[in-house]
């Protein structure tokens, strides 16, 4: 199977900082205007099945050419309003289009962003008319674009005004050939890692090595993320929020205090999202690391089964966005590898051997221990979904395992 896969950095640049190293951020914001209004017509136009406008054809030669090739060229890659007609017709008349510009690499000029990976830098051209915009990139950014660039994707980067603050996505993409995955699996060697996305704990990963035609099942490694604890920084929001509301009912919120209260909460909502976001980087990292090097050192297919989140069970939950987002990207980054990607509904209350249900027989603060009424099987809550998948979507004839359950497990063969 031949999938698309496309990987995105979002670089964000502030205006005010940019005006700081001194660029005319105007001009900037002037031509986001003028591409905004421009794109838009032409999209009207073309779902509607009209004529542009002479006169707005006419101005859009104020864009550069960059800008002017994703919504006139309709055989660019870059193309704004490819399968416009599927699309379903948008509320607003004003649209958020943003411009696709080409991506190259430093001694390569030829286009409207360039990455100069040497001089950690990235250059836009075309917002600030006849210069280019030079912005540094940060040491981890320029590591990742390196790392990404050894697969040799396609290059490509949308440029975002939102907020007052310049945002560049640097999109890398190629066409990934991933094995086709029967159900249930039928025979061969297979590194399994097992995610389940726990509203409550986080997420935990179980990685199994299975050889079908010998009948051989064995946990390799059991492991679960957890995100830093943030009801401290939450509380801290709310406090805040609570003090300055006070200060307005008693009418004594005056500008500059208003200020400086919103400064102090938007700065934690900032601390709360780079934690996330690092959580979610880091966690999908390691498994697909993880994965990858444990399926080479025991020469078996890698696969990756992701218990999906049911969103209903997630409702209401802190952790729910994090979640939802961490499946998302662990899917892209996955695939970029080449490695199949399953998602299944896998039980995990529910014994995987017989169907009953189970109950909780010993909690400790690290783990709960479920043992099923009519067969007996016992094992960690966390590690049931990693049975369930065997028992449902393999056909290796698996023993449920003893007491002593933590790394082997015992095998019947037919
Ligand atoms: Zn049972």
């Amino acid at each position: 199977m031949r999938v698309e896969v496309t990987r995105t950095a979002v670089l964000r640049y502030p205006l005010g900082f940019v005006a700081k190293l001194g660029y005319d951020t105007n001009q900037i914001v002037e031509t986001f205007k003028l591409f905004r209004a421009i794109a838009t017509h032409l999209y009207w136009c073309k779902k509607l099945g009209i004529e542009p406008d002479p006169n707005v054809v006419a101005k859009a030669q104020q864009l550069h050419s960059y800008f002017r090739d994703c919504i006139f060229n309709e055989r660019s890659q870059r193309y704004l309003f490819k399968n416009i007609d599927e699309i379903p017709r948008p509320r607003k008349t004003l649209l958020d289009l943003n411009p696709r510009v080409g991506v190259v690499i430093y001694p390569k000029m030829n286009n409207c962003v360039v990455l100069n990976l040497d001089r950690s830098e990235i250059w836009v051209y075309g917002l600030n008319r006849g210069t280019s915009i030079r912005l540094l990139l940060r040491k981890k950014t320029v590591e990742w674009i390196k790392k990404i660039l050894v697969e040799n994707p396609r290059k490509m980067a949308t440029l975002v005004l939102r907020d007052d603050v310049l945002e560049i996505h640097l999109h890398f993409s190629k066409s990934v050939e991933v094995p086709d995955i029967e159900l249930p699996l039928p025979c061969g060697k297979y590194v399994i890692a097992v995610v389940d996305i726990n509203s409550r704990y986080g997420v935990v990963c179980t990685w199994m090595f299975i050889d079908i035609d010998r009948g051989v099942c064995r946990v390799i490694r059991f492991k679960k993320y957890r995100r830093r604890n943030l009801s401290k920084l939450w509380s801290y929001v709310s406090y805040i929020q609570r003090l300055r509301d006070r200060l307005r009912n008693i009418g004594a919120l005056d500008y500059r205090k208003k200020l400086l209260y919103n400064k102090l909460v938007s700065q934690c909502l900032k601390k709360i999202s780079a934690i996330n976001r690092d959580f979610v980087a880091k966690t999908t990292n390691e498994i697909v690391c993880r994965t990858r090097r444990l399926a080479k050192r025991y020469g078996a297919q890698p696969l990756i089964v992701v218990d999906k989140p049911d969103p209903e069970s997630l409702k209401g939950s802190a952790l729910q966005q994090t979640l939802l987002r961490l499946t998302k990207i662990l899917r892209v980054k996955v695939l970029w590898y080449g490695v199949p990607y399953i998602e299944c509904r896998l039980a995990s209350t529910v014994c995987p051997f017989c169907n009953e249900k189970m109950k909780v027989v010993r909690k400790t603060k690290r783990s709960r221990i479920y043992r099923c009424p009519r067969c007996g099987f016992e094992a960690d809550r966390d590690l049931v979904p990693a049975y369930s998948f065997l028992m449902h979507y393999s056909t290796l004839k698996v023993g449920y395992p003893q007491r002593d359950h933590q790394h082997k497990v015992s095998i019947h063969r037919d």
